[in-house]
């Protein structure tokens, strides 16, 4: 026998033993819960595979860099809610030697000598957990080259996103997106309509209750197009500045076309005079929105225009969308997305048409769940068989049964002591089996095997093989 030699460090005092929590607006997904979210990210596979989209899974962790140019420096997510942390250097580093040397020598490290070194401090990288993913799929596809590949290239994603907002029923701090991205090829309005389409066929296989579409175009950043409106719109909105709230005054000057998101109600009757996007979009947006709009009626799919749906930053362009649900309260909105042609280049790759949308997965459960039949959204369950045994040679018989049944994709239970009877059936009605495999030295001895339904009590007989056939049957 190997002796363990290790130290165990002595158990440390009651009072320091300090109960953990998962940290402020994260949660733990637990069983059964786990198997609706498993039953969503499985339609979406299913959903995404049909329309020809294929499966990325890019870092959790990113340049913060990368979303502060894709996500916008002066959006709240980058510049407030964003974790973010110096990259540590690597052992070898110039930067780890030199600060290990100088405090070896018993010298503190001044940030002046550090910085005559390696020039300055707050050029270190840093990074950032990703609030969102679409800026690493294009980075992807700028370095993977995948601009060579056939065009357009249609992607998805899921994964868990971090924003450090203030938590709420349906915003947290570590939230799960699902969602896709179409990059490269033409901008035809075919493809804007093709990708709602898809989330609207995976909202509906999922029984999503009370899905509303709504949709807008925000023509593109041009002065005969949406730089245009945005001046006018400024002007207008000067004309009534001393009728709104601070925080719509202070946006007239930074960024007017997000004064339209407000909602304040004091302000909704003046919002609702101001000069509307699709009457000022050029000759080329107004004509792909109207397409856009046919197409999604070819496909059967219902929208709401809603003019003031925008966006703040300049890359996003025509076709925006957002698709709220029922149950969520204020926090209705399920899946925002849109049409971001710059995107790509403003990463550094070839210019590249693109349009795509995420998925708030929590909000989607939580909808679901508020459904009174989202019980049986989450699909067929395998039957469920508890293994009753009783005595030695049943044992054998007992683990031999087990492996095979679950072989066949039925979930089995197998009592790792031996149990009395009474015991055994009481166990098996609590984890909600439903049915109890008897299996005493006697059933082993005839090759005749009992088969309980628990709801009713019934008992059926079975020679092995068979018990299998029935159980694979249902
Ligand atoms: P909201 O206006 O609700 O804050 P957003 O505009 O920040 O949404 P997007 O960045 O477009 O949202 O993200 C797409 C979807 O992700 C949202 O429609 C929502 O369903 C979900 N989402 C965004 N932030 C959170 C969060 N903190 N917790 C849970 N879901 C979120
Ligand atoms: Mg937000």
């Amino acid at each position: 026998m190997i002796e363990d030699k290790r130290v165990t460090e002595a158990a440390p005092k009651k009072e320091q033993r300090r109960k953990f929590q998962a940290i402020r607006g994260t949660r733990d997904l637990l069983p059964p819960g786990t198997a609706l979210w498993n039953h969503v990210e499985e339609t979406a596979h299913a959903v995404f595979g049909t329309f020809g989209f294929g499966e990325m899974r890019p870092p959790i962790f990113e340049p913060t860099e990368l979303f502060a140019r894709a996500v916008g420096g002066d959006t709240d997510i980058v510049s407030k809610e964003m974790y973010s942390f110096a990259e540590s250097p690597e052992p070898n580093d110039p930067k780890a030697v030199f600060v290990k040397k100088a405090l070896d020598l018993g010298l503190g490290v001044e940030v002046d000598d550090f910085e005559k070194a390696f020039g300055e401090l707050s050029s270190l990288a840093t990074i950032s957990l990703r609030p969102e993913a679409t800026a690493s799929v294009c980075r992807a596809y700028i370095e993977h080259n995948m601009q060579q590949l056939p065009q357009p290239q249609k992607l998805y994603y899921m994964g868990p996103m971090f924003r450090r907002e203030r938590p709420q029923k349906g915003r947290y701090r570590q939230f799960y997106q699902i969602g896709a991205e179409v990059l490269g090829g033409v901008d035809a309005p075919a493809i804007d309509a093709e990708v709602i389409e898809m989330v609207m066929t995976f909202f509906d296989k999922l029984k999503l209750p009370g899905v509303q579409l709504e949709i807008n175009s925000i023509g593109h950043a041009a002065d005969n197009c949406r730089r245009g409106y945005v001046a006018l719109l400024k002007s207008e909105l000067e004309k009534v500045k001393d009728k709104l709230g601070a925080d719509s005054q202070r946006r007239i000057e930074a960024n007017p076309l997000r004064v339209l998101d407000s909602k304040l109600e004091h302000e909704q009757p003046i919002i609702a005079t101001l000069p509307k996007i699709a009457d000022h979009l050029c000759d080329d947006c107004k004509t792909h929105y109207a397409a856009v709009k046919r197409e999604l009626e070819l496909r059967g799919v219902f929208y709401k225009e809603n003019w003031r749906l925008v966006r703040g930053l300049d890359y996003y362009m025509r076709t925006t969308f957002e698709i709220t649900a029922q149950g969520l309260g204020s926090q209705n909105a399920v899946c925002g997305g849109g049409r971001y042609d710059g995107l790509v280049e403003l990463l550094g790759g070839p210019p590249t048409k693109g349009i795509g949308f995420a998925i708030g997965e929590d909000r989607l459960i939580l909808s679901l769940q508020e459904a009174k039949d989202a019980a049986l959204a989450t699909g067929n369950q395998p039957p469920f068989v508890y293994i009753a045994w009783m005595g030695a040679n049943a044992y054998a018989a007992a683990v031999r049964a087990a492996k095979n049944l679950r072989a066949a994709g039925i979930r089995v239970e197998l009592p790792p002591v031996e149990q009395k009877f009474g015991k055994a059936l009481e166990r098996a009605s609590k984890l909600g089996a439903q049915y109890a495999l008897i299996l005493g030295d006697n059933e082993v001895a005839e090759g005749t095997w009992t088969l309980k339904t628990l709801a009713d009590g019934t008992q059926q007989k079975f020679t092995e093989p068979h018990l299998l056939d029935f159980l694979k049957k249902l």
